[in-house]
């Protein structure tokens, strides 16, 4: 008989492919093998269909979405041909993350990434979780989501993998803090006075890590650090005072665990997001990733000081937020979201960011605890609205 058995292929779907976190995610998925391993139920993007139409030929995706309804037209033409299915927009996209799939790579920046990521976990994939929306807006109900659904979550978020990586899980009652470290980002050194000048333009331009332009803007301002501290939060069930920031310029520490005995272990690498993106791949088999290898002579110094949060109150706000607790991870995440427009709109300033999701959230600090998904999309919506008329009225 000539009947080997034939490894059925991983099944990996993409939210989000044809951003940073998407295009590295296949990058990673190219190097293990591409289309000898891995098949591909479904992939999105939005705007740029000539990218995302390249990558569900390149990987043979079953099914290929833009988050932009007007598109459908232009995404149906490119794949004229191919048998790909198409779709567009918002209930496509929830589509997409509910095909059968093994894992799913959660890309997608912003709450827009929450609804179709909850359909996978819904069917039980294991969730590669890059977008930290989900964990800040909807922490709880996310991960009670996890638990029905059965799958495993992820960590992407390179900080978020690292702790996940040096967390021993027997060991969890003997954790004492966890420590996150930031770059600084662009404006480490800057004045207040500097700051408040500085355009969307320099502060896109992250000094080590390569990413979307939403997140460099946040790494720039911390906000991103504080999306991850409620993130963490969430991820590691820890209180609030557990968690600390520690800023780490050549961002070769990722993060770190402390424990009760006093130890504390770190995971390092290059910065390089293939590293976290081919952990959760490949987890919980570590594979052989085309990253750069650390050379430690020639590192020769790691810094580390403690952030300004006069300059940075963003860290600030995400205490505040979940000492608060409710609803006001997803005031945070909705009012910033809406002041980061404005600033690259060149609405607002720089530093008015953070005037503007303090203030929102303290008009919509009214202790509600979210129910169901519906009350974090309802206090997104009203959070939206708050933050842009205070945006006009600023103005
Ligand atoms: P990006 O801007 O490069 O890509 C975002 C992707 O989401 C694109 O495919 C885009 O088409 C899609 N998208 C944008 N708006 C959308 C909408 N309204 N509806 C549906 N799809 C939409 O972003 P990124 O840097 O890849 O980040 C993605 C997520 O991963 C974010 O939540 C970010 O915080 C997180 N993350 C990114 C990095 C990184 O290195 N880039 C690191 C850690 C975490
Ligand atoms: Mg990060």
């Amino acid at each position: 008989m000539n009947s080997s058995p034939v490894t059925p292929k991983r099944r990996i779907s993409i939210l989000g492919s044809t951003g940073s976190i998407g295009c590295n995610t296949l990058d990673v998925m190219t190097h293990l093998g591409g289309r000898e391993a891995f098949e591909v139920p479904a992939i999105t993007g939005m705007g740029n269909i000539e990218l995302l139409a390249a990558q569900a030929r390149q990987t043979g995706a079953e099914f290929a979405v833009t988050a932009d309804p007007d598109r459908y037209a232009d995404l149906k033409s490119a794949l004229a041909g191919t048998g790909i299915e198409v779709g567009a927009g918002p209930a496509a996209l929830v589509e997409a993350g509910a095909r059968e799939t093994d894992l799913l790579m959660a890309g997608i920046v912003g709450i827009a990434g929450l609804a179709p990521t909850l359909a996978a976990v819904a069917q039980g994939a294991d969730i590669a979780l890059a977008n930290k929306e989900c964990l800040v807006s909807a922490g709880d109900l996310f991960q009670q989501a996890i638990a029905k659904g059965g799958g495993k979550l992820l960590p992407v978020d390179s900080e978020h993998n690292a702790i996940f990586q040096v967390l021993e899980q027997d060991q969890r009652h003997a954790v004492d803090r966890i420590i996150l470290t930031a770059s600084g980002g662009p404006f480490r050194d800057y004045s207040r006075d500097q700051m408040a000048a500085v355009t969307p333009e320099t502060a896109a331009a992250h000094p080590n890590w390569s990413m979307g332009l939403k997140i460099s803007i946040d790494s720039a301002s911390m906000f991103n650090k504080a999306l991850e501290m409620i993130e963490a939060r969430h991820l590691f069930g820890m209180r609030p005072d557990q968690i600390e920031v520690i800023v780490h310029p050549q961002s070769i520490i990722h993060s770190m665990v402390g424990y009760t005995d006093g130890s504390v272990l770190a995971q390092l690498g290059a910065p390089d997001m293939r590293h976290a993106i081919g952990y959760a791949i490949a987890y919980p088999r570590r594979a052989s990733l085309p990253v750069e290898r650390l050379d430690f002579a020639r590192l020769a110094k790691l810094d580390f000081h403690a952030p300004d949060e006069t300059r940075f109150p963003a860290l600030a706000l995400a205490r505040t937020a979940m000492q608060r607790g409710g609803l006001q991870g997803a005031v945070l995440n909705g009012a910033k979201e809406i002041a980061l427009e404005a600033f690259i709109d060149g609405q607002i300033g720089f530093l008015e960011m953070a005037d503007i999701v303090a203030a929102t959230m303290d008009k919509l600090d009214d202790g509600r605890v979210a129910q169901t998904i519906e009350d974090v999309y309802e206090t997104d919506r009203d959070t939206r609205g708050v933050a842009a008329s205070l945006i006009s009225k600023s103005a």
